[in-house]
């Protein structure tokens, strides 16, 4: 028999009162696409049109949108943002609110709940979940306990943020210990040439969607690509397409994450601050003296120049100009098009690559051979947590941070908790957070 009120009375996790110690070491690949045609139709069960939820974005967080196709074949749903801009997410993107009738494991859609693999609830989203079919499993002590449970969707939610993932808290432990093992095979990702995207669309901790070129770090080892988002050893909010860092992920540390800052040379500060120059304002021309050497003056800090950091301010520009001028294959001068001298731009738009690796041999050539097309993206961060599988409390903005590639952008010094019986509320407060990137 089920029990539906399980999810509401704290402290309990199980569907079922017995007690198990029973730990089976079943791992399962929950990302491939391997389903039978029955599978399909349960996972596609899920969602129906009109329907809200969360939807994964490319930074790795989760935005607030209304189901408006699904597309059973491609495994993946139109989803209407609160911006009113449309995307297709991928069904592993997409989390549900809890349908408040049947309590179906949301990995598998299957209601059983047996030892060693009985239903756990999550004490934030009201979502059950089979202790096999959570990543990592769910070991039997946590049914046992009355400590909170949370899965590993909420504990994603609640940490992950701008700038990095929080690292203190609760939570910050919990994601820390869950980033350990991943939802999903790496090995079965099929990735391109220059292991920069995947056929899955599958990166990260968090397995969601991503950009190699904005806001996230290759694993030096396994070579996965990890969301700004979703890492906790930032010292400093990245920039976009900011490679010069030797980092190794939580899995392949099987702990803490490791990251160093590699040195830039001048020629490296001009082609990544006009690279996020034309990521934040579309365009590809820059005023060396009033636009770029600006930027470069106001995120001096967050650029972690090492021996360059101490340049006097008087004599950056020089510097910068000389870079500009002795890379005439990488840089376009604004004289070259009949416009003002004083105006560069990058001649192919692509992030910079750091010169010295600490591996040289498995150091890519890569040739900016196309131009980086950056697509439109939400600026509006409804980081959720679902309450009682209703949508209940939300976290909104943490607001520690001005969104650097949104300038005007900026939310609130604090961090709201608040609950809404409709998420037309949120909708609310958020309005006017558009801001996309061409
Ligand atoms: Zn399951
Ligand atoms: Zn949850
Ligand atoms: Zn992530
Ligand atoms: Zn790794």
């Amino acid at each position: 028999m089920r029990d539906s009120t399980v999810a509401n009375s704290p402290g309990s996790h199980q569907k079922s009162p017995s007690h198990h110690k029973d730990k089976s070491p079943v791992s399962l690949s929950k990302l491939s696409p391997k389903d039978g045609q029955s599978d399909t139709a349960r996972l596609a069960n899920k969602f129906e049109e009109g329907q809200d939820v969360l939807a994964r974005w490319s930074d790795g967080l989760f935005y607030l949108g209304t189901i408006e196709k699904i597309n059973k074949q491609k495994h993946n749903c139109l989803v209407v943002f609160e911006d009113q801009s449309k995307s297709w997410v991928l069904w592993k993107d997409i989390q549900t609110g809890d349908s408040g009738e049947e309590m179906l494991c949301t990995i598998c859609q299957n209601e059983s709940s047996e030892p060693p693999n009985e239903m756990v609830i999550c004490d934030k989203c009201g979502q059950g979940y089979h202790q096999l079919c959570h990543t990592p499993i769910i070991d039997s002590s946590v049914i046992a306990s009355d400590d909170k449970w949370l899965c590993r969707q909420c504990v994603f939610a609640t940490t992950t943020k701008r700038g990095g993932a929080r690292k203190k808290g609760p939570n910050a432990k919990a994601l820390q210990e869950m980033k350990q093992s991943l939802p999903y095979t790496l090995d079965e990702l099929e990735w391109d040439q220059g292991h920069k995207t995947n056929t899955q669309q599958c990166y990260c901790y968090c397995g969601g969607p991503g950009d190699w070129y904005l806001k996230m770090l290759q694993c030096n080892r396994c070579k996965q690509w990890f969301h700004e988002a979703c890492i906790q050893c930032f010292e400093r909010p990245m920039l976009n397409g900011d490679r010069f860092y030797l980092f190794v992920c939580s899995v392949c540390s099987s702990g803490p994450e490791y990251l160093k800052r590699l040195p830039l040379k001048w020629v490296d500060v001009a082609h990544l601050s006009l690279y996020n120059l034309s990521v934040i304002h579309k365009k590809k021309y820059f005023d060396s003296e009033l636009e770029l050497i600006s930027y470069i003056n106001e995120n001096w800090d967050g650029l972690q120049l090492g021996e360059l950091a101490d340049t006097p301010k008087s004599e950056r520009y020089d510097r910068i100009l000389e870079a500009l001028n002795n890379n005439p294959a990488m840089f376009i001068s604004g004289k070259e098009i009949k416009k003002k001298k004083h105006l560069f731009g990058l001649r192919i738009r692509f992030p910079p690559s750091p010169h010295s690796s600490e591996t040289p041999s498995d150091k890519e050539q890569e040739t900016a051979s196309q131009e980086i097309k950056i697509k439109g993206r939400k600026s509006n961060k409804p980081s959720h947590s679902p309450n009682h599988g209703a949508w209940g409390s939300w976290t909104v903005g943490t607001g520690d941070q001005t969104i650097d590639d949104c300038p005007k952008v900026i939310f609130p010094h604090s961090l709201f908790f608040f609950h809404a019986q409709s998420p037309l509320l949120l909708n609310h407060l958020l309005s006017g957070y558009r801001h996309s990137v061409a």
